[in-house]
């Protein structure tokens, strides 16, 4: 089995973390700036963070063979502040280059509050400038369908977004389809607790296609599951998808959504 983990908080997990991934069969982790499990203090908190994402963890993931990427932005969670906001987002442009960027992520909404939308709409702005790929987090439970409509209204209103080069993450049931009919992406998170598990997930691949759909673990520093795509993959030979077809969703759909950033170099 090869996959590719196209959501991973690498930096909150071990160096066991990776070896497993590997012996799965993981050919590349793309890790989505985040949280970090408290509120950084001020802007240079972040500068570190974002050379912890481009310098520090693709060396660690060297070690275990395995090509790391990530995408930068100021997480939905610490949006509320706007100033502080404003200031991280200045600082992204000077690491853009750097050769492990895929785009702007994950950005969205946390509680869909007027900040955090006024922070999403600096985030669109500045991957639309700078040509960029984007990545969404959708709100949680009951936030979550206001929140994907809301976060596809803003991406809407900026003609300049492409929506094939916007993946919407964390969809379920409910919010699947009208992330798909925009045109957009979509991922799913596969947590033990909360979000989708893996049976949902094939579900959800059963139902909408698998055309523009993924899935990722997640794996950060709270209850996650680092194998939770190769898991799920073995739930997809349970119910007879073929090698090619689970193949084509756990290692091909990655590729062709990141494939849109010459950055992303095709592990085959
Ligand atoms: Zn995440």
């Amino acid at each position: 089995m090869r996959y590719i983990e196209p959501h991973g908080h690498m930096v909150s997990r071990t160096t066991d973390d990776y070896r497993d991934m590997v012996t799965a069969g993981c050919a590349c982790v793309c890790e989505p700036a985040f949280w970090a499990g408290y509120d950084r203090s001020s802007v240079h908190g972040f500068y570190d963070y974002f050379c912890q994402l481009t310098d520090y963890e693709p060396k660690r993931a060297a070690k275990f063979g395995l090509p790391h990427y990530c995408w930068l932005c100021i997480n939905p969670k610490e949006s509320e502040d706007v100033g502080l906001a404003k200031d991280v987002i200045g600082i992204i442009p000077q690491f853009l280059d750097r050769p492990n960027v895929l785009g702007i992520g994950e950005i969205g909404l946390n509680k869909n509050s007027r900040n955090e939308m006024q922070v999403l709409e600096m985030h669109v702005d500045l991957a639309a400038n700078h040509n960029q790929l984007i990545l969404v987090h959708t709100p949680h439970l009951e936030d979550k369908l206001k929140g994907t409509r809301l976060i596809l209204d803003v991406l809407k209103s900026d003609s300049r977004i492409q929506p094939e080069r916007v993946i919407i993450d964390h969809v379920e049931e409910h919010t699947a389809q009208l992330v798909l009919d925009r045109g957009h992406w979509a991922g799913m998170t596969l947590y033990p607790e909360s979000k989708c598990t893996g049976a949902r997930a094939i579900d959800i691949f059963e139902r909408f296609g698998s055309e523009r759909l993924w899935m990722n673990s997640a794996c950060d520093w709270g209850v996650s599951v680092p194998l939770a795509v190769p898991h799920a993959a073995l739930e997809m030979r349970k119910r007879q998808w073929t090698a090619e077809k689970i193949d084509s969703v756990i290692y091909g759909n990655p590729i062709r959504f990141m494939s849109q950033t010459p950055k992303f170099k095709s592990p085959a």
